[in-house]
């Protein structure tokens, strides 16, 4: 597959609209992830709003872009900046948002390169472009405006991860906010969305007809399996992601079950670093700072043998896709005491969701038969059906165009309980604009 390739160019419409806003999803429109969507008016104002790419397997990436001068990045996942170096290459475009976003952002492109070259997947940009993007970064406070020509934009706290930001603009034709990923409920790292008064409202729909069970419930569960397997002398393996997941299980583990030892790898340990230089960012900093020099960090092999005789071990790949988590699955396996605990979800195709499915799972070249107990927990730090519904509520909105979802089971009764409500609902589709 060649994606981008000389001569294609973009097909979204090179005149400003005649009248109101005009969105165009390059991607992330009627799917979860992949977010890229265009905002122009009348006047020639005109951003992008992310530019990310799905991590599936094959990966996603959204159409090509027109030339932009401005693109926001909500927050520091693949799926909403894996693509950004190719617009800085292209374009020299300015990417806006917030520090921790910028510093997190280095880290997610190395990362995305270094699985794109082991998987053997297309990406559209090269190892080098990452220095450019991490030049083009033009960072906000929260709830401190800035200017891109007539439109005044700023960041607000959206829950999700520390960093992730809410973009609201003052435009001609009224206001306008974009949630980015977003969870009105505190988490250990962040505290929750707050809404606010606008006119249009573009909101993820990841969990549109779906609802979290209840959040203490949930933790009490989880903390009860961990302490039936470590009670039988075992090691629970957690895989979790890198950005927030893994700190979010070290805090509770931590703030619950100070007596266990518990041992931390993968790219999580790096991203707690960069959030504690951000203290700022965080709903409780000093309590990331207490559980990660309580957690033992492994940083050799020899820890990693240490990890082994643990407790617990949070570690990435979260779903399971290589990385230490498959490293310790394949030493853990043998021994029926210790138990598999997934904290996300398990995204089809990945190894996760074959263990699940299939009790099997590939490692190194090998199909293999797992044996050990496996559960799965509801972590997701994503505004679930009635907290989606209750947010558009509060922020008064009009019309609100649902983003960031699965069309099929997701959207569909979303937007009936939003059009009850008396909300004007729009429902995108990739590559075809709308006005609003
Ligand atoms: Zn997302
Ligand atoms: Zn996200």
């Amino acid at each position: 597959m060649v994606i981008y390739s000389p001569g294609r160019t973009s097909n979204h419409p090179e005149e400003p609209p005649a009248d109101g806003l005009r969105y165009n999803f390059l991607g992330g429109g009627n799917e979860v992830g992949n977010v890229a969507c265009l905002l122009e008016d009348p006047s020639n104002n005109k951003i992008l709003l992310d530019y990310g790419l799905a991590p599936t397997n094959p990966p996603k990436y959204p159409a090509e872009s027109p030339m932009i001068k401005n693109a926001v990045i909500t927050h520091s996942h693949i799926d909403h900046l894996g693509m950004a170096p190719w617009l800085c290459s292209q374009y020299r475009t300015k990417l806006h948002g917030t520090v921790l976003t910028a510093a997190i952002s280095e880290m997610m492109w190395h990362d995305c390169y270094k699985v794109s070259k082991i998987e053997g997947y297309p990406l559209a940009w090269d190892k080098r472009d990452i220095d450019g993007a991490i030049e083009s970064w033009v960072t906000h406070d929260f709830s401190t405006p800035w200017e891109i020509d007539d439109w005044k934009l700023k960041l607000e706290k959206a829950g999700h991860i520390p960093g992730a930001a809410m973009l609201h603009i003052e435009t001609d034709n009224g206001k306008v906010m974009f949630t980015g990923d977003f969870d009105t409920r505190d988490s250990m790292l962040t505290t929750g969305a707050k809404p606010q008064d606008t006119d249009v409202l573009f909101i993820e729909g990841t969990y549109g007809g779906r609802n979290h069970p209840d959040k203490e419930k949930e933790i009490q569960r989880f903390i009860s399996r961990v302490v039936e397997v470590t009670d039988a002398g075992g090691t629970a393996l957690i895989p979790a992601f890198a950005n927030g997941r893994t700190q979010d299980v070290v805090m509770l583990l931590h703030q619950r079950l100070p007596e266990l030892d518990i041992h931390v790898d993968g790219m999580g340990k790096r991203i707690a670093k960069l959030q504690l230089s951000h203290p700022e960012m965080l709903r409780d900093p000093q309590g990331l700072e207490s559980a990660w020099r309580w957690a033992k960090q492994v940083s050799s092999k020899s820890d990693k043998k240490k990890a082994l005789n643990s407790d617990c071990i949070v570690t990435t790949s979260g779903m399971l896709e290589g990385g230490p988590s498959i490293w310790y699955l394949n030493r853990l396996r043998d021994d029926p005491k210790n138990a598999i605990l997934l904290t996300g979800y398990q995204a089809s195709g990945s190894g996760g969701r074959e263990l699940l499915d299939d009790s099997r799972i590939k490692i190194w070249n090998d199909k293999v038969k797992i044996d050990l107990p496996i559960d799965q927990f509801s972590f997701s730090t994503h505004a679930g059906h009635d907290e989606i519904v209750d947010f558009t509520s509060k922020c008064n909105a009009e019309k609100v165009v649902i983003y960031h979802t699965d069309a099929q089971q997701a959207r569909p009764p979303l937007a009936e309980e939003l059009e009850r409500n008396g909300h004007e609902v729009h429902m995108p589709i990739n590559g075809i604009p709308g006005i609003l």
